[in-house]
């Protein structure tokens, strides 16, 4: 009974005395980043020199310098490490979903910052998310994000949303990873498109009978459908997804605009599909945002970070 929390509380202990100097935190980051050993990203040289005093990598033969965080979610931020990690570690742990505002209070940065660090962070989840397809059996279904614009508009973030939801099941028809996007519409093109992106081809897709979906899912996999009744168990897990989903945006941000919603479903992703691995997901956050590449603040503001 006793041995989640019990991890849990040794976790954080660990983590401060892992990652409490800059030197630290710089040296654990390199070793996640070069698994197996260094590598320039201008000419691929393996041997570099460490400049201690500026606390970057010099490659041997192109002269080329270089950060550990250098072409990362990460690059050119004036924050220190130790903060990054902090913030990944307190934003990991948080199952509901950390807001600007605790990690700004907790870190004592300026809201604005907070809110760039973790839209840099979940930019790096939905890079992340964006690696891997779908396969075997999928279910498939659509539904609505944001609460109905009545009237007059009530306010940014009170438009209803799209979203398109598939979840793959194992051979116990369990649920294994989930993915959500917030698309322009749902039309049969956009739907085909999205399969073709996200689940591999020669899959089984379990769905309603909506029109949208016959035609271009009878292509590439094999549909299996049936008329959706309110009492029917089918599409059960995908339905309790879509309902989580819902809460977890509900619950912590409040006003979401649609130009940032994808970004907060591939962190709803992200968290489900490494659901296993509990506190230890501070790990799998690092490697993410190490591997996904610099987004420059506009990017974040202004566009929207919807997948290829
Ligand atoms: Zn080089």
């Amino acid at each position: 009974m006793h041995s989640k929390k019990h991890k849990s509380q040794m976790s954080i202990i660990e983590f401060q005395k892992k990652y409490d100097t800059e030197d630290k935190c710089r040296e654990e980051l390199f070793k996640m980043r070069y698994p197996k050993g260094f590598k320039c990203s201008k000419c691929e040289c393996t041997e570099y020199y460490y400049l201690k005093s500026r606390g970057k990598y010099q490659c041997k033969n192109c002269k080329h310098q270089s950060s550990v965080t250098s072409g990362t979610v990460m690059d050119r931020s004036h924050l220190k490490l130790t903060v990054w990690l902090w913030a990944i570690y307190l934003f990991s742990n948080d199952k509901r979903g950390s807001s600007a505002c605790y990690i700004s209070q907790v870190l004592k940065l300026p809201y604005k910052t907070a809110w760039f660090v973790l839209q840099r962070l979940r930019y790096a989840m939905a890079e992340r998310e964006n690696k891997y397809m779908l396969s075997g059996t999928v279910e498939l279904d659509d539904t609505y994000v944001g609460a109905p614009t009545r009237g007059k508009k009530r306010g940014r973030g009170t438009e209803k949303m799209k979203v398109i939801t598939a979840l793959s099941k194992d051979e116990n028809g369990k649920p294994q990873y989930l993915k959500m996007e917030c698309l322009e519409n749902l039309k049969g093109v956009t739907i085909g498109k999205y399969a073709n992106n996200h689940i591999v081809e020669g899959s089984t897709i379990e769905s309603d009978a909506c029109r949208a979906y016959l035609k271009p899912l009878a292509q590439k996999y094999m549909h299996v459908y049936s008329i959706f009744d309110a009492n029917s168990t089918d599409l059960i897990w995908l339905h309790t997804m879509i309902s989580n989903a819902k809460s977890f945006i509900q619950g912590t941000y409040h006003g979401l605009e649609r130009k940032h919603v994808n970004l907060y479903l591939a962190e709803f992703c992200f968290r489900f599909n490494r659901r296993h691995f509990h506190e230890m997901l501070y790990q799998r956050l690092m490697i993410a945002a190490l591997a996904a590449p610099v987004c420059r603040y506009n990017k974040l503001v202004n566009s929207l970070a919807d997948s290829k």
